[in-house]
């Protein structure tokens, strides 16, 4: 999946960008022929009340608009959760037939409220297994301690 960053500094770019790179791995996105925009914009939560979108913006390009004023951790979850919102139109579960403005989930139309839409509560439960990916990794670098190896010689 090609993507493109549109974002102010540096320094931001590259913390979307890693976060994109564990969460396309993860979701299977990296062969996607689908070609992501991420779009950055600071205030939108306390302004609009959410903290990042993903809309179709092509037949085979995805939009994805995230606030960057949100602290790291929470932009890191917000980041996940909006992926799988890609992953979701690349791989076909969530449609907009002939273009139009009406979605359908597995080719069906849900009438639900916000935390009862399918196409959320799958966001929502991915959101924290996919950025803790990330989480482990800054530890890692941070501390030098490798807790994926850790856990996984650990447990059992
Ligand atoms: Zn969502």
């Amino acid at each position: 999946m090609d993507t493109v960053i549109v974002a102010r500094k540096s320094s931001t770019k590259s913390l979307i960008e890693s976060c994109l790179k564990v969460y396309k791995h993860e979701l299977k996105l990296e062969n996607s022929r689908y070609k992501l925009i991420v779009f950055t914009e600071r205030g939108m939560a306390s302004r609009d009340g959410f903290r990042g979108s993903v809309f179709k913006l092509g037949p085979k390009v995805i939009g994805m608009v995230l606030d960057t004023a949100l602290e790291m951790e929470k932009l890191i979850i917000t980041i996940a959760h909006e992926m799988v919102h890609v992953k979701q139109y690349a791989k076909g579960q969530m449609t907009h037939p002939n273009g139009g403005r009406s979605r359908l989930w597995h080719g069906k139309k849900i009438r639900a409220e916000y935390y009862d839409c399918p196409w959320e509560i799958e966001a929502f439960s991915k959101e924290r297994v996919l950025a803790n990916k990330v989480f482990k990794i800054i530890d890692k670098v941070y501390t030098g301690i490798d807790k994926t190896k850790k856990q996984k010689n650990g447990k059992k």
